[in-house]
């Protein structure tokens, strides 16, 4: 790497760490610059899965922190562990591309064997996903996982994939939902363009479809599953299902489906116990190098004891917060981002009187705030609002941007922290803030 990235890159990943924090992971430390020319700065992930993570959710935040950093237009390319140079990147991941079609779902490096927690609730389902990565088509042909809504199937079924193709990247895998499989079949039909949907689906080393119980709903496309599914059993290539219910549960299967789905292993994964949620926020949290003190960890495993996926949203919605009162995580926080609202939460301003207040000061119509416009007269007061609906409300930052014309968190988060620090340098603008948040902290409460 060049001198002068060396030096750029600590600010660039401090900026993105700050600004953000929701896309970042403790494995950013491991990213390579290689070099920077022409405006272009290259770095190299160390899986094909993490740079099209940081390709697909990360380039423009790489870029703005590039530019941040630099002063200069910065643009990010970001390469695989075996992509030579700029040229051949492009190659790989067409490549890549190519083996895991067009509308594959997209594979997060989140989802990996490392970050899964085992519990007694999930101890057979992963040991099994464990066997069947390391010798597809071998252990469990299929395997079927099953189990309530945010239990972690998505989580195995891609931790399946991530370790196949680190083990050996040449493997063809395809990976897709099952309502992706019936719109291909039936897009297929009506094109009359079978032979390429069979190509596409038998000609792989690994099948892998998420939601499978979804198949009920139209007969033709079960039909088809069944010829794919004996096409690749036969010649042991790997299959793995999920499903919201067992083989014999789900609605209107066809019997000869639901006996070919027990040949391998049928397994349930069921709601973790509290040890096991303890564990998973403690997982959550080490992946975005967020400390949470033990007894606000305990509080969040205690209130959330169903959905492994809110546990997530907790921490996600903590790391938000603490950036944004510049505090670390307390118990306060926790309770307010579980819903434990304090007892006068009712008498809390609404977002529509924090906006009344901002459209009535500032002369500007709601519709202005909502719509694309980026001139300051409307920029600033829809700053100063998200600003203030999130000191007045209860809502998350993605629930704010939602008001504000559907913007998402980020860009809530960066109107946050512009006013900010204007309110630091700018004395007038201080003063005006401040007394449209006096005015709500009065109006606010019933007379
Ligand atoms: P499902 O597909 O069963 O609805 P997901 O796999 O999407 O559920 O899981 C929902 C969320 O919970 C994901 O963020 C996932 O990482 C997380 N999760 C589920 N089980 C575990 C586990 N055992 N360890 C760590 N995270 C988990
Ligand atoms: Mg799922």
């Amino acid at each position: 790497m060049n001198e002068a990235l060396e030096r750029l890159w600590p600010d660039i990943l401090a900026h993105l760490r700050t600004y953000h924090p929701a896309v970042c992971r403790q494995w950013f430390e491991h990213i390579q610059p290689l070099s920077i020319q022409g405006g272009v700065i290259s770095a190299r992930a160390h899986s094909p899965v993490h740079r099209d993570y940081l390709q697909r959710q990360c380039l423009q935040f790489f870029n703005e922190a590039g530019q941040a950093v630099t002063g200069r237009l910065i643009s990010f390319r970001f390469l695989g562990p075996n992509d030579k140079d700029a040229r051949d990147a492009g190659a790989e991941s067409e490549r890549l591309q190519d083996l895991r079609q067009a509308d594959a779902l997209v594979i997060n490096p989140d989802y990996c064997f490392d970050n899964f927690v085992i519990g007694e609730n999930n101890r057979l389902a992963h040991a099994a996903s464990l066997g069947v990565a390391d010798q597809p088509g071998r252990m469990y042909n299929p395997l079927f996982i099953h189990g309530g809504v945010g239990l972690g199937k998505t989580h195995l079924l891609q931790a399946i994939c991530v370790k196949i193709l680190q083990q050996s990247p040449s493997s063809v895998l395809y990976y897709i939902s099952c309502d992706s499989f019936m719109n291909q079949f039936f897009d297929a039909v009506q094109a009359g363009t079978m032979a390429d949907f069979r190509h596409k689906f038998r000609d792989v080393d690994v099948l892998i479809v998420d939601d499978i119980h979804f198949l009920t709903k139209r007969d033709r496309s079960q039909e088809e599953f069944f010829h794919t599914f004996n096409a690749l059993h036969q010649i042991n290539k790997q299959i793995v299902l999920s499903s919201d219910a067992n083989p014999e549960e789900i609605p209107h299967l066809e019997a000869r489906l639901v006996s070919r789905f027990r040949w391998g292993l049928v397994t349930e994964v069921l709601p973790p116990g509290y040890e096991t949620r303890v564990s998973i926020l403690q997982r959550k949290a080490a992946m975005r190098s967020l400390s949470i003190p033990d007894d606000v960890i305990g509080y969040l495993a205690t209130r959330i004891d169903t959905n492994i996926r809110e546990l997530e949203g907790a921490v996600v919605k903590l790391q938000a917060q603490s950036l944004l009162d510049k505090q670390p995580i307390d118990m306060r926080m926790a309770q307010l981002a579980v819903g434990d609202r304090p007892d006068h939460a009712g008498q809390k301003p609404t977002i529509h009187t924090v906006i009344t207040a901002v459209t009535e000061f500032y002369g500007v119509r709601l519709t202005d705030l909502q719509s694309e416009r980026r001139h300051r007269s409307i920029t600033i007061p829809r700053q100063i609002s998200m600003y203030l609906a999130r000191l007045h409300t209860c809502l998350s930052l993605e629930e704010i941007g939602g008001y504000f014309g559907g913007r998402d968190h980020t860009t809530v988060m960066h109107a946050i922290k512009t006013v900010d620090n204007r309110r630091k340098t700018d004395q007038e603008f201080d003063v005006v803030v401040g007394s449209l948040h006096e005015k709500l902290v009065h109006n606010g409460r019933p007379a």
